[in-house]
Parts: C-alpha cells; structure tokens; sequence
C-alpha cells in the first residue's frame, strides 16, 4: 500500500497504473456481532467512538463494470453517524438484502459493514466492459449505486429498484484505504483541490443540487426565497451556496453567532439563529405550538421585507416539519429529504390544501444531477465547506462531532493520505478561490 501512496505522492499515475491490488486494506468499519450494542440507550447516548473500528480486510474481488480505487481522502456523512449507532436499523440488513440479489453482489454481505459515502483518490484497476476510466485516473466518486436492469430506473436513476447508497446499503465504503465502486459512480477530481477538500461535497452537494436546483427537486429559479435549515451544516452549506449563486434569496437558520458569521461568510444576509430567538416549536412532546410557528414566519417577513418563502429545504424532521409547512407560502413546496429528529412527521394539512402548496420528497441525485454538483465545484461555482480534517485513527471523534452537532459543513478524513493539503494539481486555479476554499477551515 505504501508503494502505492508513494506513487500517487510523487504524481507518478502512469507508474500507479501497473501495480498490483493489494490483498488487503485498512478500513473503518461497524461489526455484525457488536450491532446490538448499543440496546435501551438513547440515540444522543450512542457513541460512534465505540462502535467504528479501523481494522485491516480483505479486498473484494473485482467485478464486471467496477473500479477499485486507492482512497486518498474520505469525509463523514451523517449516513456513517447512522450506521454508527445502528439506528434507525443495523446496516447489516441491508448488506444481506443486497448479497441475496446476484453471485456477485453475494461479496457484501459479511460479518463487518466497511462505511464511508465519499472519496478522492485514484483508479488502480477496472473491471471489465469499463472504457471511460482507466487505473491512474484522479477521481471522487458520487455515491449511487444501481444495477439498473429494471426498465423503472431508465428516466432517472434513482427510481431504480435495486438502487443503493454506497457504503451505506453496500459494503466496501470510501472511509478506508482501498474502495471498490461501479465505475458510473466515478467523476473527475477537480484539480485546484486537496484530496481532503476534493473528497467533502461528494454525497452533500449532489443530494443539494437535485433536491434545491433539479427540476427533479424544488427546482428553484431566481428571487425564490429559500428557507435553509442547518444552513452551515452538511447540506446546508452547499444549498445557500447554490441559492446564493442561482439569483435566489436564502433564509438562513442556524444556531449559534459563530455558525451566522459563517453563512455570512458565504454572502448570506438573512440569518436566523434559532438559539438566540429560542423557536419552541412542540410544548410536549404530542403537542406543536402554531404560535411559535407564527412567530417564526413572522421573523422571515421582517427578513425579506415581507415575503413568504418559496421553498422550505427541510432535513430536521419532526422537529421542524409542521414549521417549513406553515411558512411556505402559497403555492410554496417543502423539499424535504431527511428526518434527523424525528421520521414521523406531523403538520397542520389546512394549512397546505388551502394555500396549494406542495411537499415533495427527495433522494441523494442520479449520475447526471452528481455530475452537475461536481462541475459547479470544479468550475469554482460552488466551494468545499471542509472546516475539520482527521486521520483514519480518529474516525471515531469525527463521527462523534458530526452526531453531537459540534461541527460545521464538512468534516474530511485522511485515508492514504499522510497529511492535509496535498494533492492540487492546478495551483494558479487555486489561488483564485482560495479564500473561499478556506471559510469553513478550523471553524
Ligand atoms: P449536518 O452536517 O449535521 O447538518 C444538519 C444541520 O441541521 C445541523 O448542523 C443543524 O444546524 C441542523 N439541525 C439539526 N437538528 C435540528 C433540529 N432539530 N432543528 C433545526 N435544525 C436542526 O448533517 P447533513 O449532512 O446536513 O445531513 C442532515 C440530514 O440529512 C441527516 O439526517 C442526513 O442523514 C440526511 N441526508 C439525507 C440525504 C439523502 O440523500 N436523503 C443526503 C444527505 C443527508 P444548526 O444547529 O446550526 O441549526
């Protein structure tokens, strides 16, 4: 492996290109027998530092239309918080699920589940029938994965029936050394970046762009006001990124002073810090207060100089839900694609048949929407929102920041790599955005 890293360290692609796949690799991973782990605690209580091991596994077999990659950098998602701490369910059901589908797909269901839905590295070997890559081509990977057999996935992707999220509902995840993917999972790794920036947007951004910009999503068009929960967070980040630069108005909500300076950062003018204006949505558990969310509506109008919002980007849940419905204006749509406190939601229904407005569901993105998301941070459009960067030893901490909200945007995780800050190619590209490459850096 070391020969490897050395290879890519020294730019030397054509010579990565010849080596051989190691037989096995340092991955960060759950364990099936250690899933009940974590039984009667509360989901807050649970704590990835104990459940995620890094331990050396074997490499999967190649198969017809993948990619092996050497990961260089990762990031944690909140899928790995998920997985972490087997909730909403252990992630083993779906590896078994999955093993049962082919001979091939057989390789994932085993008795350790390697995590991890983002990378940036580099192609060591591909399978057969795969022409549009080849071993020592830079790359990220998106992270669908689709059989796509079935006629249903042939509009857009993601109504495959057999469609997954890599390293979450598949084994062989990009938080290791070594990642096996299909080769339409693969993008290029825009060259004015680090492995560590280049690995963060890959699962954010692209779920962002289909659930904010695709007509697939809310589709949204200049001077929509957009309402954007956890606007310095993972998701969040990116879509006032693309409010911001698609001619749109985003609200932003945050919770903290330090985490409004930082969408201020971005060129966000209307911020609400949750915190400080104490929103207090439900009175008790079974109970919302439609006075709070008055309240709240009352507070975007004075942002915007009166206007409702276009569009609510919903991930919170049940926390939020009957909120984002109740400030939608008329005609508004909710886009929602997460449920992070809460999955059954509850809201006031008058409130969205009699002023026509729309809830629509959203998934990650399909290839073509990826491809997109990655484009804009390639042209310089959209920016990593990578504040912290961990080695693999440390993936624990890094998951535990995420679950326990004490991060902002992104939190990348050094794979191969041995440091940050390697691995741009385009410096004179760089130097143009460096100050927005580094907003989030160290906040
Ligand atoms: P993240 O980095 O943790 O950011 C989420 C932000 O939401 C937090 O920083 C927090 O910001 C805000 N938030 C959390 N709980 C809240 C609450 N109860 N009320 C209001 N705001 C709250 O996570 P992420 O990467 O953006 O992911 C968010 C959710 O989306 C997760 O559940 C994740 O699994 C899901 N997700 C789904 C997809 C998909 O394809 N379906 C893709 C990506 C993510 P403040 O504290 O600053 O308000």
């Amino acid at each position: 492996m070391n020969e490897i890293r050395d290879a890519i360290l020294a730019d030397q692609l054509d010579a990565v290109a010849g080596m051989k796949v190691p037989e096995s690799y340092r991955a960060v991973l759950v364990r099936k027998d250690e899933q009940d782990m974590f039984e009667g605690l509360e989901a807050k209580e649970k704590d990835p530092r104990k459940s995620l091991h890094v331990e050396e596994v074997a490499t999967p077999e190649l198969g017809p239309g993948e990619a092996i990659v050497a990961v260089m950098a990762s990031s944690v998602n909140y899928n790995t918080v998920w997985t972490s701490i087997f909730e909403p369910v252990s992630t083993f059901g779906f590896l078994e699920r999955y093993g049962k589908v082919s001979e091939l797909t057989k390789r994932h269901d085993l008795p350790y589940h390697v995590v991890g839905s983002d990378l940036a590295g580099v192609v060591l070997q591909v399978g057969p029938g795969v022409t549009k890559w080849k071993a020592g081509d830079e790359v990220v990977a998106h992270c669908l994965s689709v059989e796509l057999e079935d006629a249903a996935g042939h509009d857009d992707t993601m109504m495959d029936p057999q469609q997954r999220i890599w390293g979450f509902e598949t084994n062989f995840g990009g938080l290791a050394e070594l990642a096996l993917v299909k080769s339409n999972q693969l993008m290029p790794k825009p060259a004015h970046l680090t492995w560590e920036e280049a690995a963060a947007p890959g699962l954010v951004n692209s779920t962002a762009y289909r659930q904010l910009v695709s007509h697939n999503g809310a589709n949204m068009k200049q001077g929509d006001v957009v309402l954007i929960w956890g606007a310095s967070g993972g998701l969040g980040s990116y879509a006032t990124q693309m409010a911001l630069n698609g001619g749109a108005i985003p609200v932003c909500v945050v919770s903290s002073a330090e985490k409004a300076d930082i969408v201020r950062s971005m060129g966000a003018e209307l911020v609400i810090d949750r915190s400080e204006e104490d929103y207090k949505f439900w009175k008790d558990e079974d109970t919302q207060d439609p006075k709070e969310w008055n309240r709240f509506g009352k507070r975007i109008r004075e942002l915007t100089g009166g206007d409702d919002v276009d569009i609510v980007f919903e991930h919170p849940g049940r926390e939020t839900f009957g909120a984002s419905v109740y400030v939608a204006k008329k005609g508004g749509t909710i886009v929602t694609c997460a449920s992070t406190s809460g999955y059954m939601h509850s809201y006031d229904n008058r409130y969205l048949w009699m002023n026509l407005k729309r809830i629509i569901g959203s998934h990650f993105a399909n290839y073509r929407e990826a491809w997109e998301a990655n484009d804009l941070i390639n042209r310089g459009l959209i920016h990593p929102t990578l504040s912290k960067t961990y080695g693999i030893d440390e993936v624990g901490q890094a998951t535990y920041d995420v679950h326990k909200n004490l991060h902002q945007g992104k939190v990348g995780v050094l794979t191969l790599a041995p440091e940050g800050g390697l691995g741009v190619s385009n410096p004179e590209k760089r130097a143009v955005h460096e100050d927005a490459i580094n907003r989030f850096r160290n906040t």
